[in-house]
């Protein structure tokens, strides 16, 4: 991961405009090191969410145009549903978070929105509806109000109280020697990676997005977090669409549909228990996985 406080402090007046559009995406879109290369094109509309409904159709992306990435990627997510994205590590699976939240176009096929394309909607409007809460969220170097209220300038503080509430960190925040008022991030308090997380959920709550994308990475917390964490991962998606990047298999095993991907194409789909019936490579992680718990235990 790469230590976004320390360049940022050095960009000056860019500061603000690189953290505004960091909000969303934080560590997992890698900003700094992207190019600025999509753009709205002209005339473009702001995207209308109706229910929700995201269409991979058949997409090719690679982040290097010899190197294919994904092969033709079609999947579907109804309105409000919970749909988990599972493969082995470099398969894929954070690239469509990238690609749905537009940070780069694809090469071919296309992502639609309630059908609109969403290279033809204005990026503003687009981040504005698109919920991330990434592996690791980044604290900027100022209150924790601050943070969680960070995209929503308009928010009033019993706003605040109601997500921080919402996510399990509100006690916490109100045991802290300044309260909402108290200094976290590089320079103030250090919170933990579980504390971090909920300061994220909140921020994500207080925006409110109709469709949200969870990059999981709680396996690096401890057992008693990640289940409260998921649990709030899980309420927060009530309503939502919701594209899952699963880590740890049995945190998704009620999703609505579970996508498996190897090399860029999508092999399995199906609830958890047609997957496991099938016995196939969802079933091969999934006896994997439950081994190597067995034996960490
Ligand atoms: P997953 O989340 O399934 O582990 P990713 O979607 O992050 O996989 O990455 C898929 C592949 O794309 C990997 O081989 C990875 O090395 C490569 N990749 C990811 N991000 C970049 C990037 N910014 N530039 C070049 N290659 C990348
Ligand atoms: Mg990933």
């Amino acid at each position: 991961m790469i230590q976004i406080t320390t360049p940022l402090n050095f960009l000056g007046s860019m500061y603000r405009d690189i953290r505004q559009a960091l909000v969303d995406m934080d560590e997992m879109f890698h900003l700094l090191e992207q190019p600025a290369e999509v753009t709205d094109r002209p005339g473009a509309k702001p995207l209308e969410v109706l229910g929700g409904e995201i269409v991979f159709d058949r997409v090719e992306f690679g982040y290097d145009p010899e190197r294919p990435i994904l092969k033709g990627l079609s999947f579907r997510v109804a309105p409000g549903q919970r749909v988990a994205v599972v493969g082995s590590s470099g398969a894929g699976k954070s690239t469509i978070g990238r690609l749905l939240f537009r940070f780069y176009d694809v090469t071919g096929g296309a992502i639609r929105i309630d059908g609109q394309d969403i290279r033809e909607v204005t990026q503003e409007s687009l981040h504005a509806r698109i919920g991330v809460v990434p592996q690791d969220t980044v604290l900027f170097n100022d209150t924790v109000g601050y943070n969680i209220a960070y995209g929503r300038d308009s928010a009033t503080q019993a706003e605040i109280e109601a997500a921080a509430k919402a996510a399990h960190i509100h006690d916490f925040i109100m045991r802290l020697p300044q309260g909402y008022q108290t200094q976290v991030g590089e320079r103030g308090l250090k919170l933990s990676g579980g504390e971090k997380q909920r300061v994220g959920i909140a921020r994500t709550l207080l925006k409110d997005p109709p469709i949200l994308i969870l990059d999981e990475a709680t396996s690096a917390l401890d057992t008693a977090t990640e289940a409260d964490i998921q649990e709030e991962l899980h309420d927060m998606g009530q309503g939502r669409s919701v594209i899952v990047i699963a880590h740890r298999l049995s945190t998704i095993a009620d999703a609505d549909r579970i996508v498996v991907l190897e090399d860029g194409r999508l092999i399995e789909e199906g609830t958890h228990d047609a997957l496991l019936a099938r016995g196939g490579r969802y079933a091969e992680l999934w006896s994997r996985q439950t081994r190597e718990e067995e034996m960490a235990a």
